[in-house]
């Protein structure tokens, strides 16, 4: 019996002109995924996507297959399912076949069909209430419910093939990534920033990611982290290159030179500073971070303006509406909490202060700025910059 992958297409199918650029987006990527683990054939029709092993290997694979799927941006819903071909009797013994062993004992159940190959003899409520016939048959412990069954088991009547399943997934949402351009995920290691950067992934965006490190007072295992929750996230993109900048001088010159409530935003301006050349050299027109409004002093609504004023390009906050509770259960869902929980130091948490300025004046921070020799600080740290690729399928 062969068994083909379905994937539904989410928002993708509201898009009007343009939705072949966004379909061949999708299509590139699921075919990038597939080559990584098989010989699949990967083609699209009626708003689903058909991942289809080509041999043997390929077919015991299809879960790893499913797994890859399962983190691409633009499918609502997946689902294995046995494909035969459109004849009544061949699809009551597939499906027989199929899902005999695998639904659960003594369970409730209903047939339900959809029939967009209007030709077939039978219409819809037919075909289901055959399949449902033929299951009960070999199933007797079986309850035949309709309308709160614990099992729906679906034949689908499409125009090459019929396709049955008892049940689909949730896919990942959102819209194809490379879909809403490119932008520069400001990554440090904590929860908030990957869940930014997989927010905008979820929207079609491309990220490079950048990280500050301050060795020796961050150490090599923070840096591993970050690199590590880069990783992670490449479940999703594939790829992510991180661009790391170091600020160890900047935050020693901060500490000998400034007053102690505004050494945090004068660092968070060189970030954004950073930040903003980073991002035009690696062709990204905004950054991304993991902030939220109100969670810490560098992020009331003064502090973020006073941070944004120095960015030349927008700086864009996912989470900036999201309770810390809500940000850490999508980390969770998306699999880098427990690497963001390590205990390593991160940059901003170096010479903190005890008593930081919530409502910093811009001109104070300018006039505390003015000690340091801060163009030369720029360059040097500038110049200190690397980059490391991280990728999900070497
Ligand atoms: P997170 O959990 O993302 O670390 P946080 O609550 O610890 O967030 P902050 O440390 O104030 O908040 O940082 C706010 C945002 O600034 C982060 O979400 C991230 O986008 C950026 N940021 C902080 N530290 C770094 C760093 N070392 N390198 C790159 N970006 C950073
Ligand atoms: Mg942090």
């Amino acid at each position: 019996m062969k068994e083909v992958i379905l994937c539904k297409y989410g928002e993708i199918i509201l898009k009007g002109a343009n939705k072949s650029t966004f379909e061949s987006i999708l299509l590139r990527e699921v075919k990038r995924r597939a080559k990584a683990i098989g010989n699949y054939s990967v083609r699209y029709m009626q708003s689903t996507v058909y991942v289809e092993p080509m041999d043997e290997e390929a077919e015991e694979l299809i879960g790893d297959m499913y797994d890859q799927i399962k983190h691409v941006f633009g499918f609502a819903g997946i689902c294995r399912a046995a494909v035969c071909e459109k004849d009544m009797e061949v699809i009551k013994k597939t499906a027989v076949e199929y899902l005999r062993d695998s639904i659960p004992m003594g369970v409730s159940f209903r047939g339900e069909a959809r029939r967009s190959d209007k030709r077939f003899p039978l219409d819809s409520p037919a075909i289901a209430a055959e399949v449902g016939g033929a299951l009960l048959e070999v199933r007797p412990d079986l309850k035949v419910d309709l309308k709160n069954p614990a099992v729906t088991v679906r034949i689908e009547v499409r125009d090459k093939a019929a396709y049955i399943h008892a049940g689909q997934d949730s896919g990942a949402g959102g819209i194809p990534i490379g879909c809403a351009g490119r932008g520069l995920l400001l990554l440090s290691g904590g929860i908030d920033s990957p869940v930014a950067g997989y927010m905008m992934m979820k929207r079609g965006m491309t990220l490079d990611a950048l990280h500050f490190e301050s060795y020796p007072y961050t150490s090599e295992l923070a840096r591993d982290k970050v690199m590590t929750l880069a990783h992670e996230l490449t479940e999703y993109s594939g790829k992510m290159r991180v661009h790391v900048i170091s600020l160890t001088k900047i935050q020693e010159e901060i500490r000998d030179n400034c007053n102690e409530d505004y050494f945090t935003l004068i660092l968070r301006r060189f970030m954004m500073r950073l930040a903003s050349r980073c991002a035009v050299e690696n062709y990204c027109p905004v950054i991304v971070t993991g902030e939220s409004l109100g969670q810490v002093a560098s992020q009331t609504l003064q502090a973020l303006c006073a941070t944004e004023s120095v960015a030349s390009v927008p700086v864009f906050r996912p989470c900036i509406g999201l309770d810390k509770d809500e940000i850490v259960k999508i980390s969770r869902a998306i699999g880098t909490f427990e690497t963001s929980i390590l205990p390593y130091e991160d940059c901003c948490t170096v010479f903190t202060p005890k008593h930081p300025k919530t409502r910093p004046e811009i001109a104070k921070i300018e006039a505390e700025e003015a000690k340091l020799n801060y163009d030369a600080l720029l360059e040097d740290a500038w110049e200190s910059r690397y980059t490391v690729t991280q990728n999900q399928f070497e």
